[in-house]
């Protein structure tokens, strides 16, 4: 069966959290984790979100890589296609939201496409085609000191006009307001205009419902995940989506394990709260550095205490101490251990037969998922915003939790475990 709709996402965690929109929203969402190399990944699904890892290279390959999974998703016979970003609009003028976006553009043989990264319940909003983070401007916000994608102009018509030779218009707020006859009736004068980007503005989710209804018919959709929150209820109305059911927690039984090699303070604490009642294991950076049998270690600390209930590895420290570790051994060896070691970790906990496992860290998930092989995971019911329960596609599936750094309570691990029991 065809799929509705086919995303792309210039980065993981941003593609998770698209596919987590869409799953709340009542789509049967698979995340594939880069471009599939077979047809099989799609089937019986609504929608698919191809996670790819372009936000920052350079733009020649964000754009053959995001073709390539444009043609991927022809395949599967979408009826849409959605580009998804950061809500803060992450690019330089080299790019790669536009390149990418006029190649999709001509892929689809489109001439029109919108461009929101507006998602208010975060603080995301656009008026007047200037991106506000919280009270402030983008160029004013934190955003400006980013290391790879500085943002200091907040006019996102600008902004995006440095990336495209293609003009570029806007849809203000004072139509988006009047609802999604009045936009679409917008598109088609930018249409004759001969503009092929508008950014639209939104300042709140009544702006993102119309404007998702506005765009029904494009071929072509980008913006951020607040944007696709409008696009299920199209795909109901043209009777082609049942109505929302939430999705089962994966049925996936055997052993359960947290890795966590994240040091933001949220992780900290959830790690500070599971370490009262169940064993937990700390990694020490210096061991791994000085050559020890880390791993092999740690693999038979958790045979010995993980009957009983799930076990806790983690790196994670304070800013001090990891201070000291990244000044003895350098910034990058010091995470570039750690992560190996970590899926190497995940690779011996699921040969002993861990089913359930929760990863906390956005490069630490990164690590794991690429250690154990995993190519799709199917969304599954939200633990805390953002954070999804998935399961992995393939023969022996695994549920996994992907936490990125300072998401979830601090209750968040056991919390998780008790969905699934
Ligand atoms: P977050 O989502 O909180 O940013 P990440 O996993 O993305 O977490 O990043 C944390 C980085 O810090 C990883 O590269 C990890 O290997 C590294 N790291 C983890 N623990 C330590 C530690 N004790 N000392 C130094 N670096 C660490």
């Amino acid at each position: 069966m065809a799929i509705l709709l086919g995303a792309i996402a210039d980065d993981f965690t941003g593609a998770t959290d698209l596919a987590n929109t869409l799953v709340k929203k009542g789509m049967n969402t698979v995340q594939l984790i880069g471009v599939p190399d077979s047809e099989n990944w799609a089937d019986d699904v609504d929608a698919v979100v191809v996670a790819l890892k372009t936000r920052t290279i350079p733009a020649p390959d964000a754009v053959a890589e995001s073709l390539a999974a444009l043609r991927w998703i022809q395949r599967q016979g979408a009826r849409q296609v959605f580009f998804k970003y950061c809500s803060t609009f992450d690019s330089t003028d080299a790019g790669n939201i536009g390149p990418v976006t006029d190649a999709l553009l001509t892929g689809l043989d489109e001439d029109l496409t919108i461009a929101c990264p507006a998602f208010p319940t975060n603080g995301r909003t656009v008026f007047k085609g200037h991106l506000f983070v919280g009270d402030e401007l983008l160029s004013d916000s934190g955003m400006r000191n980013h290391p790879l994608t500085p943002m200091t102009d907040s006019n996102l018509v600008r902004v995006l006009g440095r990336q495209t030779t293609s003009s570029v218009g806007l849809v203000p707020r004072e139509i988006v307001a009047k609802g999604a006859e009045s936009i679409r009736t917008a598109f088609s004068a930018l249409r004759e205009q001969n503009v092929h980007h508008a950014i639209v503005d939104a300042v709140d989710d009544a702006d993102l419902l119309a404007i998702g209804t506005a765009v029904a018919g494009l071929k072509l959709v980008t913006g951020g995940s607040g944007v696709a929150l409008g696009l299920p209820e199209n795909f109901r109305r043209a009777g082609l989506l049942g109505e929302a059911v939430a999705p089962e927690p994966p049925r996936v039984n055997g052993l359960h394990a947290v890795l966590s090699g994240s040091c933001s303070i949220r992780t900290r604490e959830q790690v500070e709260m599971m370490k009262k009642t169940r064993p937990g294991y700390l990694i020490d950076p210096l061991a791994l550095h000085d050559g020890k049998d880390v791993v092999a270690h740690v693999r038979e600390w958790a045979k010995d205490h993980i009957g009983t209930g799930p076990v806790l590895i983690y790196s994670s420290a304070d800013a001090d101490e990891v201070g000291r570790v990244q000044n003895q051994i350098g910034r990058d060896h010091a995470g570039d251990l750690i992560e190996q070691a970590m899926g190497r970790i995940a690779q011996g906990l699921v040969e002993d037969g861990v089913r359930r496992l929760i990863v906390a860290g956005g490069e630490t998930s990164g690590a794991v998922v690429k250690a154990l092989g995993i190519k799709a995971l199917h969304i599954g019911p939200e633990i805390d915003p953002g954070v999804p329960w998935t399961e992995t596609v393939g023969d022996e599936p695994l549920a996994l939790a992907l936490k990125s750094g300072n998401f979830g309570g601090v209750d968040f691990f056991e919390k998780a475990f008790k969905m699934l029991s």
